[in-house]
């Protein structure tokens, strides 16, 4: 697909309502956006109820209103240095902040709205067949927003399930090792290079 350019804003919320929000794209701002990346991490998991939680981090400054502001948004410190944010009406998992980067928010991809994801219904174009209702869509920004930069976690892939990406993975996170592509469980042990380091797992040092 080429690349289109960027929209002014794309907004989102939780499943109730209660939470609505926008992000603005000025021209200085990253488009697609860069921070953007698949975590197969536990936590994530759990927050999120999916096996692929995907995030997108857009400064805070582009996001209005200021979301903690909003008296159903609550948080919830997963760890001593980040929390992950939530509509305690109807739960939806929304976001998640880490206390080294404040002037960023990283933003649950499932919470942006369906039209930002795969664009406008266009009900005049419809048709029916054996296999149900067809309705084409128009605009819509999932391709540039869906497609992740990055996965982390990599070591809680899912043997044919959720090991099937492309791209710069990383076992754990990203300060935690060299990136690599492929599965994580097909990676060989680099012989001499290698260090056990507790229980067995070993970690990979660069000769070089
Ligand atoms: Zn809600
Ligand atoms: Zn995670």
């Amino acid at each position: 697909m080429t690349e289109r350019p960027r929209p002014s804003s794309i907004a989102g919320g939780c499943l109730c309502g209660a939470i609505r929000f926008t992000i603005r794209f000025p021209n200085d701002s990253d488009w697609p956006p860069k921070g953007n990346g698949i975590c197969q991490c536990t936590m994530c998991r759990k927050h999120s109820g999916s096996l692929l939680p995907q995030n997108i981090s857009f400064p805070v400054a582009n996001l209005t209103p200021n979301i903690s502001s909003l008296p159903t948004y609550k948080t919830y410190a997963s760890t001593p240095t980040t929390s992950r944010g939530f509509c305690s009406t109807c739960g939806s998992p929304l976001t998640f902040n880490d206390d080294k980067d404040r002037d960023l928010i990283e933003i649950n991809i499932g919470a942006f709205d369906e039209e930002v994801l795969i664009g406008e219904k266009v009900e005049e174009e419809a048709w029916e067949d054996g296999y149900g209702r067809h309705v084409p869509r128009k605009g819509g920004w999932g391709y540039e927003l869906g497609l992740p930069k990055y996965h982390i976690f990599a070591e809680n892939e899912v043997q044919g399930v959720t090991d099937g990406f492309g791209g710069d993975k990383w076992l754990t996170d990203r300060e935690g090792g060299q990136s690599f592509k492929g599965k994580a469980s097909e990676m060989k042990r680099m012989s001499e290079a290698a260090r056990v380091i507790s229980g067995g797992r070993t970690e990979g040092e660069s000769t070089v």
